[in-house]
């Protein structure tokens, strides 16, 4: 069995059986012409059931033959074109490298002596982050597992700076579209159940700020604590941006945390042409980035930004066994005094490859790109009278229904829009999301992939309307 062990007499496996699982990927890549096979459940739970995890087959083929056979043939594929569904990227070479890289080494970037250089490498990440946003020389931050995380650290924080004496007092501010790890966060943080105050949405979706001065005067007035705002630099349905330099303000008036979850809207941190949409964003207390979504990063990537470093000391706890506190006046870098997490990926090694063969033009260009495309596929679905498109996209988000004529009852309609959700995602020809717009069911588009084309988004709508046509002839072959 210690055959099985990466060290340095076992290189040749590990290159061969590395090599082998490459080449079964990469021809699985080639050879994928639709981003899903529309497994269902029931065909794919007993395969994986008859398994038996006391009886390994020992071989890396025979397992990756298996492999095949219960993952790999039916995974959902995001570099499909026609993977249109949520915030999931293709992602980029030099990244898939960096994750052998790292995988291979194994780094822990919770203490120096786990990881060396590779903490220099997550601070240098960070700082080069924080300086995009314009944060400012005293900024900090650290790699977290993904935008719910850092949003939840960001808010600790926020807590921790209020030196509140109830819990209950606090209150978070949040759009009505806002990311609900806002919601879950109050809860993890002992905040009451009247936490977060639900802010309204203009008709772009983006945060109503008189709205949002009316609750915070309220607020004030009932003896609360403004807590925190969060603003949505891309909204996870809409791509919608809230107004940032007037929610600055307000924040600055009332004392309140600002904390930016641009997990979503963070790609513009690197585009040329789009960069100003999320002109604000410099006056944040915090900033959620997902390099995971908008940088095309392999799961998990994802960093919390903070304007003033001092304020990461809400998370600092001293172990004698990893952290002690004489290793500060030693000035040894130790991450976990930063982090929520303890053991930790060196996932920076993916955006470090990104940016040393790519560059951040490289990346800017590429979510440039998936934003010019949804700004085409507004005009077309605005354009297509079988379709209702809300939003004209800040980022690259489409969220539209499917509208016949003659039908005028909105909850057939609605049923309509869902079985062609579903009928689509059985077929794999396509898979796309969906969420409710005023009650209604509406379908969505996330565009995060360059190769899509005008034309792929024509042949889905083609698709969606025969599906829900489809349902529609049905149902009232029912009804007569
Ligand atoms: C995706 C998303 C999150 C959560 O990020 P994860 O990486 O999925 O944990 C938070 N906020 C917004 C706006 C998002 O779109």
């Amino acid at each position: 069995m210690r055959s099985h062990l990466l060290n340095d007499t076992t290189t040749e496996h590990y290159r061969r059986s590395v090599t082998e699982g490459v080449e079964r990927v990469a021809a699985k890549l080639a050879t994928t012409d639709r981003p899903f096979t529309g497994v269902t459940v029931d065909d794919l739970a007993p395969r994986i059931d008859a398994i038996d995890l006391d009886q390994p087959l020992g071989d890396t083929t025979a397992v990756l033959d298996e492999l095949e056979d219960v993952y790999l043939r039916d995974a959902v594929y995001f570099h499909h074109p026609r993977y249109l569904a949520h915030l999931n990227c293709p992602v980029v070479i030099p990244a898939v490298l960096g994750e052998a890289v790292l995988s291979a080494v194994n780094s822990s970037l919770d203490t120096w002596d786990q990881s060396a250089g590779g903490t220099l490498i997550e601070r240098k990440l960070i700082g080069w982050t924080a300086a995009r946003i314009g944060l400012g020389p005293a900024a900090d931050g650290v790699f977290t597992s993904g935008g719910t995380q850092s949003n939840l650290q960001a808010l600790l924080l926020a807590r921790e700076e209020t030196k509140a004496d109830q819990l209950t007092k606090l209150r978070v501010f949040a759009s009505e579209v806002s990311h609900f790890s806002v919601q879950k966060s109050a809860k993890l943080l002992g905040l009451g159940p009247d936490a977060v105050v639900v802010v309204p949405v203009d008709h772009d979706k983006r945060m109503q700020t008189v709205a949002l001065a009316r609750e915070l005067e309220r607020c004030t007035e009932a003896g609360l604590i403004p807590m925190a705002v969060v603003a949505t630099a891309g909204t996870t349905d809409f791509g919608s941006i809230d107004p940032l330099p007037e929610i600055a303000d307000l924040c600055e008036q009332y004392g309140a945390w600002m904390h930016v979850d641009a997990a979503y809207g963070c790609g513009l941190l690197a585009s040329r042409k789009y960069r100003h949409r999320i002109d604000g964003i410099e006056r944040a207390d915090s900033v959620t980035v997902d390099y995971h979504k908008s940088f095309f990063q392999p799961v998990s990537s994802s960093a919390v930004l903070v304007r003033d470093a001092a304020t990461l000391r809400h998370a600092t706890y001293h172990a004698e066994y990893l952290n002690p506190r004489r290793m500060v006046t030693e000035r040894i870098p130790n991450q976990v005094d930063k982090s929520l997490q303890t053991t930790r990926r060196f996932d920076a090694l993916k955006l470090w490859m990104t940016l040393r063969v790519m560059g951040a033009d490289g990346i800017g260009e590429l979510f440039d790109e998936v934003c010019d495309l949804a700004a085409e596929g507004w005009k077309l679905l605005a354009a297509d009278p079988r379709f209702d498109v809300v939003v004209e996209p800040s980022l690259s988000t489409l969220v539209f229904r499917y509208i016949p004529a003659a039908v005028t009852d909105p909850a057939e309609i609605d049923q309509a829009n869902l079985y062609a959700r579903k009928a689509l995602f059985a077929s794999g020809d396509a898979v796309v999301a969906g969420t409710k717009v005023s009650g209604r069911h509406y379908l969505k588009f996330t565009l995060l992939n360059p190769e899509t084309t005008t034309a792929d988004i024509t042949a889905v709508l083609d698709l969606i309307a025969g599906h829900a046509e489809q349902y529609l002839g049905e149902s009232l072959d029912r009804a007569c």
